[in-house]
């Protein structure tokens, strides 16, 4: 695969994250309007409602308030005749359509679909390796059902957010291993988790294959799990995070299709032991995409998503084991990821040790987020002379609020 050309001019470099190539799915409104269903192509954003009469699927569907659900709920059969019409559409010698097209600089883009639940998984050994390490010693890093199971915890559709939406710093239960008591305060160890999210678009009413599972895969975005980790470490045992994981989640505005990925599939690394047979890889499932995390615009972390030890298929399979039934729109975290280098860690509390080995950044020297930093989540896939890029997951932390409990 090369890249393709558009009669579009900005989408025809090998820099651009939105190329032929890539056509990803977003929302987004121009000052005032409404908000419509676009795809990004090069600089621009085609408004697919002007074009439904030239697309095959219902008009209604290209409206759909929920974004792009509509769509979803068609079989992949629908997804790939889109994709090739909005292809062809845009591609190089086919009738310029611009009346059609909108600037990004000129819209604001908002949830790209409805989130219908949302799972957050713990699927990087680098990552759950360091954790671990941190809150239980190196001996019992890993917890034993970790290299058998992609574990993961039921999240919270409602605490999904998009990418430039403002995030508070959180009150909650604080209590440090040397305090003898909890206290009730703002989080002071605020963090990022650099994950992806898959996007299910099939529905599933009892336990379905790897196979399947990635069939039913529409896309991915790129997805900032807050954390406030005094809360965590307090509150997570034994039932898992709560509280410090529902302030937000920030995910980037473009889904980016399972089609537009294809060129960069690659296999999960070597199992450390055998995977029961309804978990096992059947091909290569992950993804090779170049990963960094940004603080006020300095890169701070390099990591990449094939670094990850559970495919989202596999998690998607897992999920469905006991019945649980799947919807079109859920969201699965794929668990931060992190690399065996430093450098490569996907959080602050793994670039900083738990606030042991602060960090110096352009803006000063970090162990967790300060008030008014900005971080930013970027993935883009680099193929041959073309880029599949997300956009940016971007959040900045806001003051903690007064006491909310205060008179
Ligand atoms: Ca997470």
């Amino acid at each position: 695969m090369t890249l393709l050309k558009s009669w579009v001019a900005s989408a025809n470099s090998a820099e651009t994250q939105f190329p032929l190539n890539n056509l990803p799915y977003g929302v987004f409104s121009e000052a005032d309007g409404p908000r419509r269903l676009g795809v990004a192509i090069g600089s621009q954003i085609l408004d697919v409602a002007r074009v439904a009469n030239d697309l095959p699927v219902s008009a209604e569907l290209l409206k759909d308030p929920r974004g792009w659900n509509g769509i979803m709920e068609q079989s992949p059969d629908v997804w790939a005749a889109l994709r090739t019409a909005l292809a062809q559409m845009l591609a190089i010698g086919a009738p310029e359509r611009n009346d059609a097209l909108i600037s990004q600089a000129d819209a604001t883009l908002h949830m790209p679909f409805s989130v219908t639940e949302f799972t957050d998984f713990y699927a990087g050994k680098h990552h759950a390796t360091n954790v671990g390490t941190m809150f239980r010693g190196a001996e019992n890093a890993l917890p034993p059902n970790w290299l058998h199971i992609p574990i993961g915890y039921n999240g919270r559709a409602s605490s999904v957010v998009v990418s430039g939406t403002d995030i508070r710093r959180p009150w909650g239960q604080l209590k440090g291993p040397n305090d003898d008591a909890p206290r009730w305060g703002p989080s002071a160890r605020f963090d990022i988790e650099l994950e992806m999210g898959a996007i299910v678009a099939g529905a599933s009413n009892g336990p379905i294959s790897v196979d399947q599972a990635d069939a039913n895969i529409f896309g991915y975005v790129l997805l900032n799990d807050w954390s406030a980790r005094d809360i965590q470490a307090w509150e997570y045992q034994p039932l898992g995070p709560f509280q410090a994981k529902a302030t937000a989640t920030t995910i980037s505005p473009w889904i980016v299709t399972k089609a537009a990925l294809e060129p960069f599939r690659c296999a999960t690394p070597a199992r450390e032991k055998e995977l029961l047979p309804h978990l096992r890889d059947t091909g290569p499932m992950l993804y090779d995409i170049p990963l960094t995390v940004t603080l006020n615009g300095e890169t701070i972390i390099r990591t990449n998503y094939k670094e990850m030890y559970y495919s989202a298929a596999q998690q998607l399979a897992h999920h469905t084991t006991s019945g649980c039934p799947m919807r079109t729109g859920d969201l699965l975290g794929s668990g931060t990821i992190s690399g065996p280098q430093r450098e490569n860690r996907g959080s602050l509390l793994e670039l900083s040790w738990g606030g042991k080995e602060p960090f110096e950044t352009a803006s000063g020297t970090r162990s967790f987020i300060e008030d008014s930093d900005t971080l930013g989540l970027h993935g883009a896939a680099k193929g041959d002379g073309y880029t599949i890029g997300f956009g940016p997951c971007i959040g900045t932390v806001l003051p903690a609020h007064d006491d909310p409990f205060k008179g």
